[in-house]
């Protein structure tokens, strides 16, 4: 079956990625970010493999640009029944010196963004009496140092993620949630630059913890959200998958 998708954040990393795969399993593609111009390379890539991909310009926490970026969806693809809220943001630092303006806008692009687009999406997904969340937590839902703001928000989409998959299971639309661990990404160069530390020594770093002995990519996490959002997965709903070379518990 080919639906249409929409991947927040998915200019660059792992939105990208995701984009792509999902329209090489044959799904149109909107390719949303804050700014529409970045999405170019995403789009590209992905009309350039035989796909059909537009983008769209908006702040995933901005509820009137979320109805208007998801109406326009629905005019120029169609009405949107995969969605994957992967838009995200960190704005690390130790609990006494974290900003209340950290604090907001961490939990306003994770956990309010990831909100408004399922609200906005969910009534076309009912509709089709068929859909598809996927929401992008992280190994960091399970504490992590500097991240106070950054971990609450991604243990927060493992909530979220709970409930949506209770109150829309019976309209046919699963809900689940992946916890990425290290994956390569202009995310994690920030942090080693955060750190002082060349991104080299932190990739090495990272990866010497890790069980498969490699640092993940962005497409170890599309290929995850893939089988999430297959036709074969609607009986899996409501779960955290830790994509992280290892056990994470
Ligand atoms: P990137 O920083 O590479 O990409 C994130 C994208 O989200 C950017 O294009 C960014 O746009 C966009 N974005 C930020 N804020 C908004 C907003 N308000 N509205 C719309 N788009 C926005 O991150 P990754 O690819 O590494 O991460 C993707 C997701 O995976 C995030 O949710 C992240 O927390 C999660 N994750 C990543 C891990 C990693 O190791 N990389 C590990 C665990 C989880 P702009 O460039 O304009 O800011």
């Amino acid at each position: 079956m080919n639906r249409i998708a929409i991947v927040t954040g998915a200019a660059r990393g792992i939105g990208a990625a995701t984009a792509l795969r999902l329209a090489k399993d044959g799904h149109a593609v909107a390719v949303l970010d804050l700014d529409e111009a970045a999405c170019a390379d995403t789009v590209t890539a992905i009309t350039e493999a035989g796909g059909r991909a537009i983008a769209v310009g908006a702040n995933v926490a901005d509820g009137a640009a979320v109805e208007a970026a998801v109406a326009r969806v629905t005019e120029e693809l169609g009405a949107p029944t995969i969605l994957i809220n992967n838009a995200g943001i960190i704005r690390d630092n130790m609990l006494f010196k974290m900003t209340e303006d950290d604090w907001d806008a961490v939990l306003g692009v994770h956990l309010r963004g990831a909100f408004l687009m399922s609200r906005a999406v969910q009534k076309h997904q009912v509709e089709a009496g068929w859909g598809r969340i996927v929401n992008l937590s992280s190994t960091s839902a399970l504490g992590n140092r500097g991240q106070a703001n950054y971990s609450a928000a991604k243990a927060g989409m493992q909530g979220f993620t709970k409930t949506l998959a209770i109150e829309l299971g019976r309209y046919g639309v699963t809900a689940n949630s992946i916890a990425p661990g290290f994956i390569v990404s202009d995310m994690t160069r920030a942090t080693a630059e955060r750190l002082g530390v060349t991104f080299e020594d932190f990739v090495g770093h990272m990866v010497s913890e890790i069980p498969v002995a490699r640092a993940g990519k962005p497409e170890d996490i599309a290929n995850a959200a893939a089988f999430f959002c297959s036709e074969e997965a609607g009986f899996v709903s409501g779960q955290v998958l830790y994509v992280a070379g290892g056990p994470k518990a």
